[in-house]
């Protein structure tokens, strides 16, 4: 790894993923985006084909081969997106104030009618629903239905053509987050060895639950926040989940776009409560997709982001199908690292600060944080096996790096996603005196800390032993 990425990973706090497609499947270009900043790659399973996401994962794997950092990948299954079918001319004009009719029959649609394939819509509609169609563009609202059509009237809309996504927000369906599709798509993502599975269009708790009765441990469950439901479900998905994604796109179609904003603090606010990894996604540099620079309102987009203390900022289109993936990465990491360099940006975040619980863990970390404030300590090192001790300490979100030493990868990758994380695959301690060693020889080598200079370490003893944190060091290193 080139000095100038490890000295990024190491003063930026905030994480980026950057989602690959046509415009980033090469490995040089992956690479690019990697040494540019990326900290976490997303194959989005709505587009591409099973060929496409396992050689970019192969990529990913021979990058983190050669840079010796644990990389991780976020596979993104499409979830229950309800389309509209075709129609006879491809599109038709529809107007506020007429009449339109969705049902079951597969027959090509007209200015009067079109297909929409999913008997469960037709199930959970009532009287006063609305439906959206093409990213809201269009929207209806139910006046009479039945379990195999709806009639409705045309609130607004110009236009309306083939497959265009249809969006219930204020019903809850009756649907599996997972579809055919997703099952899949699942399938090949768990062999390829993705660390992150994202859920779309997650209504509740059991969704999650339903998730990982399939998915086991063989990868971490984010929720995508984008319907109404699951922010109102949000403290019992929380509860299940591994990580969230704030879906701005989706959200911002079910519900009004200026509610947006506070749902998303108060999104990226429980989720650092619960101590769970929160991603903010979608448009935060769309401008960057034909442009070599963003707006100023998307710089302020990411810097809020940046403030609100989200674990990571996300780029879609911009790395995956844009004109300048790499200038959006870079662009991305100057504004988060420019933000995280505001004397208000530390202030922020701890006057969010949320109770402790009251466990071993709780009070190490908390404790470890205190200590390295002291002392001027420049890092704090927790040796992890799930991870947990580690997402702790990253919920306490200090102002100096959080190393996570684990003899898992499995570990090392899930929380490179997390807020202030620098993870270190090594093998398992077995005394003190190795703990201290092993944590300050990598923390010089990797840039962390100089001669001289003080860690904090954490560890459970009996040492090797998965959830036993009780033990804090302080430690200088070596001269
Ligand atoms: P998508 O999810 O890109 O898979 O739609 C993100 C969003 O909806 O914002
Ligand atoms: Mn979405």
């Amino acid at each position: 790894m080139t000095p100038v990425s490890q000295a990024l990973r190491r003063y930026r706090q905030t994480k980026i993923v950057a989602t690959l497609g046509p415009a980033s499947s090469e490995k040089k270009t992956i690479r690019a985006l990697f040494d540019a900043g990326a900290d976490v790659f997303r194959l989005n399973f709505s587009h591409g084909t099973h060929e496409d996401h396992r050689a970019r994962l192969a990529l990913i794997r021979e990058i983190e081969r050669e840079t010796g950092r644990p990389i991780p990948v976020l596979g993104d299954l499409q979830g229950p997106k309800l389309r509209v079918g075709t129609f006879a001319k491809g599109a038709i004009d529809i107007h506020k104030g007429q009449a339109f009719r969705f049902d079951l029959d597969p027959a090509a649609g007209d200015e009067g009618r079109v297909s929409l394939p999913h008997p469960e819509i037709f199930a959970a509609l009532q009287e006063g629903s609305e439906l959206l169609c093409d990213d809201g563009k269009v929207r209806l609202r139910v006046v009479k239905c039945g379990k195999d059509f709806a009639e409705t009237t045309v609130l607004a809309g110009q236009k309306l053509s083939d497959r265009k996504g249809v969006n219930v927000p204020d019903v809850v369906l009756p649907l599996s987050p997972l579809t055919a599709k997703d099952l899949a798509d699942l399938a090949v993502a768990l062999d390829a060895g993705v660390d992150w599975v994202a859920l779309s269009f997650v209504q509740r708790a059991e969704d999650i639950a339903e998730a990982r009765a399939l998915i086991g441990n063989r990868a971490a469950v984010l929720a995508k926040l984008e319907k109404p439901a699951a922010v109102k479900n949000l403290l019992s998905i929380l509860e299940l989940a591994d990580g969230i994604m704030v879906a701005r796109g989706d959200l911002g179609v079910e519900m009004p776009p200026e509610d947006v904003p506070r749902i998303q603090k108060y999104i990226v606010r429980e989720a650092r409560s619960a101590g769970k990894p929160v991603i903010v996604a979608t448009q935060m540099l769309e401008s960057m997709i034909s442009a070599p620079t963003p707006t100023r309102a998307e710089a302020s987009d990411v810097a809020t982001a940046v403030y609100d203390g989200a674990d990571a900022i996300m780029l879609s289109a911009e790395s995956a199908s844009g004109q300048y993936p790499v200038e959006a990465v870079e662009m991305m990491s100057r504004i988060a690292s420019h933000t995280q360099n505001d004397l208000g940006y530390h202030t922020g975040l701890v006057a969010q600060h949320q109770p402790l619980l009251n466990t071993a863990a709780d009070a190490i970390t908390a404790a470890a944080k205190q200590v390295a404030e002291t002392i001027g300590a420049v890092a704090i090192a927790t040796y992890t096996t799930t991870g947990s001790t580690t997402l702790r300490a990253a919920r306490e979100r200090p102002e100096i790096p959080i190393l996570c030493l684990t003899s898992k990868i499995e570990t090392a990758r899930r929380l490179t996603l997390s807020f202030g994380v620098h993870a270190v695959h090594t093998s398992d301690i077995h005394d003190f005196s190795e703990m201290v060693d092993k944590a300050t020889l990598i923390a010089s080598r990797d840039g962390v800390a100089r001669q001289g200079e003080s860690i904090v370490v954490t560890a459970g003893v009996p040492f090797g032993r998965a959830g036993s944190t009780n033990a804090l060091r302080i430690a200088v290193v070596a001269e």
